[in-house]
């Protein structure tokens, strides 16, 4: 991939695509981790006097305008970030995007609507992508991709628009793509791999590649609610989405293969996802049809606590329960503490178990490396050529 630096960028305005998804609670930003995480690559632009527009995605808008995902919210923490002003433009190809692309001098930032209001964003079809694509290329002369989150996805701005315009990696990609190498080559071990979290029917699949590298696969967070459905136990309103056949697979295979996967020994429930009602500990096959998995338990923040003590190198992505809700943030809790004590090589990828590792306290010196994606980072790991990162290293062609 070439870097910014080998870039012609002076003078020139430059389509950044970054990953400002970042949680939001009530329109107020929760973690800016994202938002900085971004901010080398366009101090380095601006200095070298681009015109800066930046492009991203925030949720899963349907394609269409969505007030709930609006890009706005974040325009005004980007500016106070950068230290100069942002114009936010209301939409994300049209009139607004235009005129603000116009007025833009070198130097400057405006920022996109959210890239996920226009339907050729996550088109499955090529040309419905590639039109959108076109329409973002004309904002520009070139085009940097460092929103790292969104590689694993082929999207209209993360890969079709890199082969429109001349293009290079920022800085946030080059620093992930070094750091995921160290756990792609010589492996010190026992390598242990934390999942959780809710994207479940995502990152289920990568349970089979991480079969063949780790030696101990923890499950928690809702991902363990499918393995536990898959063993025919009911998981009564807890969060439930994924292959359960898979999951059953999974679990014959590191059984043969003799990989570790061990899945919570106790849980917390609670009626409600909300710290108002009781909430109490059960065993994986006593969670009553009423209630649903929140966190897993001390037994099993002990056991995975345990073995964690015990790791040459972690990966860990997903929370282990709702830790947005500091009730069932305990057992997401204990697993970064071992975490952090693990004088191995660490890594904690994903932009909410980020956000949940800082807002318990953890900071970049904890872990050898906080990774903005979590998705993206596993299928690296998986060994999967990402669209977004071969987009960048594939010369532009002519359209
Ligand atoms: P990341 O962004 O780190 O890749 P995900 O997006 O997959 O992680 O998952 C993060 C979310 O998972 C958090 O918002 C958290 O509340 C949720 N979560 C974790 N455990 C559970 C559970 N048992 N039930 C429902 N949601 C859960
Ligand atoms: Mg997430």
């Amino acid at each position: 991939m070439k870097t910014i630096d080998e870039l012609d960028v002076s003078g020139k305005r430059v389509l950044v695509r970054l990953d400002l998804n970042v949680p939001l609670n009530d329109g107020l930003i929760t973690d800016d981790g994202k938002i900085r995480a971004s901010l080398p690559t366009l101090k380095a632009l601006l200095e070298r006097n681009a015109a800066v527009i930046v492009c991203s995605h925030l949720g899963r808008p349907a394609g269409e305008s969505d007030p709930r995902y609006s890009l706005a919210p974040i325009s005004g923490s980007l500016s106070r970030l950068l230290g100069r002003p942002v114009t936010f433009a209301t939409d994300t190809v049209g009139p607004a995007a235009k005129a603000a692309v116009d007025a833009l001098q070198p130097g400057q930032v405006v920022l996109l609507e959210n890239v996920r209001f226009n339907r050729g964003e996550t088109s499955k079809d090529d040309a419905e992508r590639g039109e959108f694509a076109d329409h973002l290329a004309a904002l520009a002369d070139a085009y940097v991709g460092d929103g790292f989150g969104a590689v694993h996805r082929r999207h209209a701005s993360v890969c079709d628009v890199a082969a429109r315009l001349p293009h290079a990696a920022g800085y946030l990609i080059q620093g992930e793509v070094a750091a995921l190498r160290q756990l792609t080559a010589s492996i010190r071990r026992p390598y242990t791999v934390v999942l959780g979290g809710a994207k479940v029917a995502d990152k289920l699949p990568m349970v089979e590649a991480l079969l063949t590298v780790a030696d101990h696969i923890l499950i928690g967070g809702a991902m363990a609610t499918t393995f536990i459905a898959a063993t025919g136990h009911p998981v009564g309103t807890s969060l439930l989405e994924g292959d359960q056949a898979a999951a059953l697979r999974y679990l014959a295979r590191a059984r043969a293969s003799g990989v570790d996967l061990q899945l919570p020994a106790d849980l917390v429930v609670a009626r409600t996802p909300s710290a108002d009602g009781p909430i109490t500990v059960v065993a994986p096959d006593q969670i009553p049809p009423d209630q649903m998995a929140v966190d897993i338990g001390p037994e099993t923040a002990d056991a995975f606590s345990a073995t964690l003590a015990r790791a040459e190198t972690i990966f860990w992505n997903g929370p282990m329960g709702i830790s947005e809700i500091p009730a069932f943030a305990e057992g997401t809790l204990a697993v970064a503490r071992a975490i952090a004590h693990c004088p191995g090589f660490t890594m904690v990828g994903g932009g909410d178990t980020a956000a949940a590792v800082r807002s318990l306290g953890f900071t970049e010196s904890d872990f050898g490396h906080i990774s903005t994606g979590g998705g993206a980072s596993l299928e690296f790991l998986e060994g999967k050529r990402l669209p977004g990162l071969a987009a960048l290293e594939a010369d532009p062609v002519a359209v």
